[in-house]
């Protein structure tokens, strides 16, 4: 992560290295870990303070994945002044809990589209940055045991051609092939995935 977001701050104004004073990630983005600690008055600080909100074309609150991944495509677009601020560390909130699953299946085709983005995004991110982000593409299953469930993944089906991943429904026994462990008695059918990634969303 901060490859990634030295790669981000590689785009930005040189004049926000002042603001590392207050960082308390080796980042320029402005990280506190309370609101007092934010609003510590030393001539520093406020210096800093005033510069940001006087200069930053664009501020992002929030360091989570939403926030990162909106200033790195900013800072890629070329924009020059993007301040993201972090009231904790980057990544503290949901960003931390999440299992790190990015995969296809999604009724909406906009939806679609973002997780094709991300996936391409996530694929190239070590060799763009040099920061690997556990990158892995096993591929899923996901299972259906009531009819509503296998009408759903039918439905998915209809959605196929949006991307260029490969989907299809599988019959239980395939699941069990693929996924040995599993108690089949119960599964209607399988909703096979070609690409779905794991990766560590905190890194
Ligand atoms: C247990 C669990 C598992 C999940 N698994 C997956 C999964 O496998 N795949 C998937 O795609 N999604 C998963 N998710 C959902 C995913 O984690 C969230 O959708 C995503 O992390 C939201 O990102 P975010 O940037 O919007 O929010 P957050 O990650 O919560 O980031 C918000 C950030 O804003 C900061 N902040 C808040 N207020 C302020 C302020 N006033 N000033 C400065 N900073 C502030 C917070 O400290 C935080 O760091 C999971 C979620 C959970 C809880």
């Amino acid at each position: 992560m901060s490859r990634i977001l030295n790669l981000i701050n590689g785009h930005l104004r040189g004049d926000l290295a002042a603001y590392r004073g207050i960082a308390l990630l080796p980042l320029r983005t402005i990280s506190c870990t309370s609101r007092k600690q934010a609003h510590e008055s030393d001539a520093h600080t406020s210096a800093l303070r005033k510069r940001w909100k006087d200069t930053a074309d664009t501020v992002i609150i929030g360091g989570g994945c939403v926030g990162v991944s909106v200033a790195y495509h900013l800072a890629k677009a070329g924009m020059k002044d993007v301040v993201l601020l972090e009231k904790s560390d980057l990544t503290a909130g949901s960003t931390w809990h999440a299992a790190g699953l990015a995969t296809y299946y999604h009724p909406g085709i906009n939806l679609k589209k973002v997780h094709y983005d991300s996936i391409k995004l996530y694929e190239k991110l070590e060799e763009e940055t040099g920061q690997a982000v556990g990158f892995h593409n096993p591929g899923s299953v996901r299972i259906a045991s009531s009819a509503a469930r296998v009408d759903e993944m039918r439905y998915q089906m209809t959605r196929t051609h949006w991307h260029v991943t490969e989907q299809y429904m599988i019959e239980p026994e395939r699941v069990l092939e693929l996924f040995p462990l599993l108690n089949i008695d119960k599964v209607l059918a399988g909703l096979y995935t070609q690409e779905t990634v794991t990766l560590t969303p905190t890194l």
